[in-house]
């Protein structure tokens, strides 16, 4: 089913994510992993495409393993790693597995490769897809703006001309600001983008996941979400519980405040996705 419809036929929807082995990896536990995650019965789950385009085979198959499960799937892609060629051997992939959605996006350089330089941005992208047949494609988009963006306005500016090329839906660098959240909404709805906007909420369970997500999407941590956790970083448990429950508190007052579409970064991790969804079990009923 096109998530697009999803998001208009239902009130509150809740999303997972996962992401391929490495290039080379058996598929097995991925599979397990996915078969795990359809269980919990999200509205749709997602797979992420490796950097360079390394494990295009592996998005697909997991994608389909999620169809398989009853739970329609959300297969990304990058233009860094894309051209005409590959584009079209994908979609007829994903046509053969049954997937009606793509999460299109540009990627970052691969290190020690050279990127593919067909499209340019992820709305190019986009257009491509939208022009070679009936799929439902997202964008991605950044409350605290794109890195590489000169300015707030520009990066708006991008995200309605991205809508432009025919983007259904975008779903959001992860935050854990949601202030800074409803800043981002009413700046596009000011600008006349009234895309579907899925909120992405990483629940950070462990030490380790705080470096890497600065590192990765130099987001601002909130001063309660710091003292979260450095109160609990010494203990593996008590920090999986209180990631949980500060992903569960920002999931709850998002909904509360009518953003009504989450997504949860899950990252492999259906028993942390099933906690937060039992958490919110009478909510998103
Ligand atoms: P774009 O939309 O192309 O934007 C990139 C930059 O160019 C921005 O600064 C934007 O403002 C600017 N820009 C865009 N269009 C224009 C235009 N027409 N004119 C001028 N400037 C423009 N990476 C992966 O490798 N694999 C994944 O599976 C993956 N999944 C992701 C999922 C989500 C929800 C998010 C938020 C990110 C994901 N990424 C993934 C990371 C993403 O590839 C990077 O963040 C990348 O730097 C930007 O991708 P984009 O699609 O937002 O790029």
């Amino acid at each position: 089913m096109k998530i697009s419809k999803i998001l208009a036929e239902k009130e509150i929807t809740v999303s997972c994510e996962l992401f391929p082995p490495k290039e080379g990896s058996a598929l097995e536990q991925s599979r397990e992993i996915a078969a795990a995650t359809a269980k919990l019965r999200p509205d749709f789950i997602s797979v992420t495409y490796g950097a360079a385009g390394s494990t295009a085979g592996y998005t697909a198959e997991l994608a389909e393993e999620s169809e398989r499960h009853g739970v329609p799937a959300l297969a990304h892609l990058t233009c860094v790693s894309s051209d005409e060629d590959s584009l079209n051997g994908y979609l007829s992939l994903l046509r053969k597995y049954g997937i009606e959605n793509l999460l299109a996006l540009r990627g970052d350089m691969p290190q020690g490769r050279e990127p593919k330089r067909v499209f340019r941005y992820a709305s190019d992208l986009i257009a491509a897809i939208k022009a070679r047949g009936d799929f439902c494609v997202g964008g991605a988009c950044y409350p605290e703006c794109h890195p590489e963006s000169a300015s707030v306005a520009a990066d708006i500016e991008a995200l309605r001309i991205k809508a432009g090329s025919g983007c259904d839906f975008f779903t959001t660098q992860m935050f854990f600001d949601n202030e800074i959240m409803y800043s981002f909404l009413s700046k596009l709805r000011k600008a006349g983008i009234n895309t579907p906007v899925i909120a992405g909420i990483m629940p950070i369970t462990s030490v380790k996941q705080i470096e890497r997500t600065v590192k990765l999407s130099g987001t601002v941590l909130p001063r309660r979400f710091l003292e979260m956790a450095n109160r609990f970083c010494g203990d593996a448990a008590a920090m999986k519980q209180a990631g949980i429950a500060f992903a569960t508190e920002q999931i709850i007052d998002l909904i509360a405040n009518g953003v009504n579409n989450i997504h949860i970064y899950t990252m492999n991790r259906p028993d942390i996705a099933g906690e937060i969804m039992g958490n919110i079990s009478e909510i998103r009923k």
